[in-house]
C-alpha cells in the first residue's frame, strides 16, 4: 500500500503507508514508482509478518 501525489512539474512521489516512509520523490513516471515500491524493505511489514500475533488470520487458518 502507497500513497502517490503528483508535484507541480508532473513528477510523482511515493509514500509507504505501514512506516510512513517517502519511499521516492520526483520520480517522473509510474513505471519508476513500481520499481521503487518494489525496492522497499518496509520494516513495518517485516515485522507484521515476523510476529504471528500481529496477522493470526494469514498466518495459521484454524479449523473449529
Ligand atoms: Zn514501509
Amino acid at each position: 500500500m502507497y500513497s502517490r501525489t503528483q508535484n507541480d512539474n508532473g513528477t510523482y512521489n511515493t509514500r509507504c503507508l505501514f512506516c510512513f516512509m517517502t519511499i521516492a520523490s520526483a520520480v517522473e513516471n509510474s513505471k519508476e514508482l513500481d520499481a521503487l515500491e518494489n525496492r522497499h524493505m518496509c520494516p513495518e511489514r517485516v515485522l507484521s509478518e515476523l510476529l504471528p500475533r500481529a496477522e493470526p488470520r494469514t498466518a495459521q487458518q484454524r479449523r473449529f
